[in-house]
């Protein structure tokens, strides 16, 4: 939305280079897009998507065009020039690597948008800043493969299995991209230790894909083609870092955006969003005269426009963590509240979305980060539209319920030669 609106130049560009645009009615199973009426919020319900280099090559490209650009390339940021204002601590500019040589660069202000990896923030601490952070883990391993469709043919047909899910002991997505290229996720719990261990394979990362029909229509040889290795993705974290403590700045003249500022786990695929967001508010920020109130100002937007959604998504994680490892305990055994749960997510707030495209509509706009999350459950039409759903029973949702993903844990590791029991083992062990 932050493209459309505000960088309409951007935004062509990036569909001439072949970025494409996922809609609201792409998500739509077969039956409800029979009864969709295109609504005009759904515009902003659409995933911009492609390749990263695409991507960045044509935002680089765009920023190059700007005025008062200039980029200095093979530049590595190698530590902060810092001072003292009224007793804060000021960062006054970067020591820069460039050509085997270093140079101290002046500046009114240092954005570090270095990542996740950024140091910054540690060499501020090491400077006596004091900046705290939250930390938790996502709970899972990412793992990647790219591919490419073959010459003539065309994208899968959405079918009737999703080409994203969750069996609970993987969770797995196709991403198309652009240009014909698209790529395949399997998200691993980190208590997985057979799969993670294995996955990394290409026979049996294929192996794997053959067996979810969301995916295996993707990856057929007559379809695509893969073209690269597995790439694998760990210690992934949520990660919230306070610059601001109670209206108090810990650094002047410094503005972490991105990763480098707030983490979070790849699997919501919000990192972009939330550093565009972050870039929004920085700009705003800037606006403000005086160091300290562009500080204060920054980072409680960052609070108020995205904090409810980080909190949201540790939440999720932390469930997720704890499902998948009772997943391979074979001792578990829930109890009334989780089978409740269990019951309301599966048997009422799953039918009830595939059934009714309103209620689908108002869930997707916290996905899409267009409403804050949950908003939608605290609409009592839909709370009693699911309640509704969850009475009328499994027989009568049967319609609703979503298709088989793919094969149940025990068959999907013996198929692939793992030992399904190898993890309870280590579990007791431990
Ligand atoms: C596996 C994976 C999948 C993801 N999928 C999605 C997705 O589908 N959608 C989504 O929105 N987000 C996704 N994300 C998150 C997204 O990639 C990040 O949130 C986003 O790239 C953050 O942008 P950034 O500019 O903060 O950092 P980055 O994109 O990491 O860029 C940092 C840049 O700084 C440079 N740099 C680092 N240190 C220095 C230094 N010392 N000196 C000079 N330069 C330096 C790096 O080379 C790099 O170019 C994913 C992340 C991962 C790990």
């Amino acid at each position: 939305m932050l493209i459309r609106d505000n960088y309409p130049e951007l935004m062509k560009d990036l569909l001439a280079a072949g970025c494409r645009e996922l809609v609201f009615a792409d998500n739509l199973s077969h039956a409800m897009r029979a009864r969709y009426v295109p609504a005009p919020g759904d515009k902003d319900m659409t995933i911009l998507t492609s390749r990263r280099t695409t991507l960045e090559l044509v935002m680089r490209r765009y920023a190059a065009r700007q005025p008062g650009i200039r980029f200095e390339t093979g530049a590595l940021v190698r530590g902060l020039l810092t001072g003292r204002e009224d007793g804060t601590l000021r960062v006054t500019g970067v020591t820069v690597e460039q050509n085997g040589a270093r140079r101290d660069w002046p500046a009114d202000i240092v954005i570090d948008a270095a990542g996740k990896n950024s140091q910054a923030i540690d060499w501020l601490n090491e400077a006596g800043a004091g900046i705290p952070e939250e930390n938790e883990r996502a709970g899972i391993l990412y793992f990647t493969r790219h591919y490419r469709l073959r010459d003539g043919v065309t994208e899968p047909e959405r079918g009737k299995v999703p080409g994203a899910g969750d069996l609970g002991f993987i969770k797995y997505g196709v991403f198309p991209a652009d240009n014909g290229c698209f790529s395949i996720t399997l998200a691993v719990p980190e208590i997985e230790i057979e799969i993670r261990k294995a996955v990394v394979r290409p026979e049996i990362f294929d192996g794997i894909c053959a067996q979810l029909p969301g995916i295996a229509r993707w990856t057929s040889p007559e379809t695509s083609q893969s073209v690269s290795r597995v790439f694998g993705m760990g210690e992934l974290i949520s990660r919230w870092r306070h610059l601001v403590v109670k209206d108090e700045p810990r650094v002047l003249g410094f503005f972490p955006i991105g990763d480098s500022v707030i983490r979070t786990n790849p699997l919501y695929g919000r990192g972009c969003s939330f550093a565009a967001i972050a870039a929004e508010a920085l700009r705003d920020a800037l606006d403000l005269p005086e160091a300290a109130a562009r500080a204060v100002y920054y980072h409680k937007r960052l609070a108020v426009d995205l904090r409810q959604y980080y909190d949201d998504m540790v939440k999720q994680d932390l469930s997720a963590i704890k499902r998948a490892r009772n997943a391979i305990d074979p001792d578990y055994k829930p109890g009334l509240k989780a089978r409740l749960i269990k019951s309301f997510a599966e048997d009422a707030i799953t039918p009830a979305l595939r059934g009714d495209v309103e209620l689908l509509r108002t869930f997707m706009r916290a996905f899409h980060m267009v409403d804050r999350p949950n908003l939608w459950l605290r609409d009592p039409r839909n709370i009693a539209k699911i309640l509704f759903t969850w009475a009328r029973g499994k027989k009568r949702n049967a319609a609703y319920y979503p298709p088989k993903l793919g094969p149940d844990r025990g068959e999907m590791l013996t198929s692939l030669g793992l030992s399904p029991t190898a993890d309870a083992e280590r579990l007791k062990a431990a």
